[in-house]
């Protein structure tokens, strides 16, 4: 399962390879006008992040990949839609079998592009070798354990990824068997070498959930699974304007804090003349907000001794002033 790439890039369609091409394209395309090449999306080996799909997943996700678009790093933006799945079959390589004793199976998917002068440099690298690692997105409906068969989405049992358990006489490393595929997204071409092993992007927990609506919590436990996620443009969309919302909000806190900041320095030099500005400054800043807020307080305790609030009408010699000693406690 990891992540796909490309193995064949013959380039040209044979006849009933045209046709397909041509149910899914806008227009009809002729053989010369199209670039063809094979990807491997996704097989029954356990992958890093000790996973892999069953065999009745990766027949679903044969059926569900058809007229799939591909896309450059699972990006949202502009949506270069460059390539589209127009076949996918299940094939067994001759004679290969999995780390755990079963026959290789792997999904194969057929896809094009149409050679247009923005596909052209794409075409180009893919050809050359350069674009090879693909990575899918999907959702299953099932996540079982490899030891005890419990479905991790609805029973946890105690069983835990990637350690080693005794079974039937034999050492059985447990992983999770992806069951149920349920639906298929987008394919993309990594070209961050960064990302390569992050195996099989897994839907975005959320879509799995209906899409609801996205808070704190759901974003969170989703980023930090450990495992790589991916987003639907509506997804992106949301999870962006979540994050403006939050930018917004730590604005205001930046720009209370910096007022804060200025408030208690500006106090400073009236209760503590002989402390300079950016000294009291350089102070502050080391302190967190809540003691920021403990020596304002103090401050303005201060203040009120010093510079107790006077009437308009009472008479100056009745104005009371701290006496002296009293500063001392306050002194920093
Ligand atoms: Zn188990």
């Amino acid at each position: 399962m990891k992540e796909g790439y490309v193995i064949d890039t013959s380039g040209v369609p044979n006849e009933s390879e045209l046709q397909q091409i041509n149910k899914l394209a806008r227009r009809s395309l002729s053989a010369d006008e199209v670039f063809v090449f094979s990807v491997v999306l996704c097989d029954n080996e356990i992958d890093r992040d000790f996973e892999r799909f069953s065999n009745q997943a990766l027949e679903t996700m044969a059926k569900l990949y058809v007229g799939k678009t591909g896309i450059f790093d699972h990006s949202m933006k502009g949506r270069d839609q460059v390539a589209r799945i127009f076949s996918c079959q299940v094939e067994k390589p001759d004679g290969q079998t999995t780390t755990y004793g079963e026959p290789y199976v792997r999904v194969r998917a057929r896809a094009y592009m149409p050679r247009t002068e923005k596909n052209k440099e794409l075409i180009t690298e893919i050809d050359a070798g350069i674009k090879k690692e693909v990575s899918v997105g999907c959702s299953v409906a099932h996540t079982l354990c490899s030891v005890c068969g419990a479905d991790r989405k609805q029973e946890p049992c105690e069983h835990q990824k990637g350690r080693s358990y005794h079974r039937k006489g034999k050492d059985l490393i447990c992983h999770h068997i992806l069951d149920g595929a349920a639906d298929a997204y987008e394919w993309s071409f990594v070209a961050v070498p960064a990302q390569r092993g992050a195996g099989v992007v897994k839907a975005f927990s959320n879509q799995e959930k209906g899409g609801a609506a996205m808070d704190y919590d759901s974003v969170m436990k989703s980023l930090t699974t450990g495992e790589a996620v991916t987003l639907s443009a509506e997804q992106a969309e949301q999870l962006h304007s979540y994050l403006q919302n939050l930018q917004q909000i730590a604005k205001h806190g930046q720009d209370h804090y910096e007022q804060l900041l200025k408030d208690t320095v500006r106090m400073a030099g009236l209760v503590q003349p002989d402390m300079k500005g950016e000294l009291m400054m350089k102070m502050l800043r080391g302190l967190d907000y809540a003691e920021v807020c403990q020596v304002n307080k103090a401050f303005t305790g201060q203040m009120d001794r010093l510079f107790p609030p006077v009437s308009q009408i009472e008479a100056p010699s009745q104005k009371e002033v701290a006496p002296v000693a009293d500063f001392d406690k306050f002194l920093i």
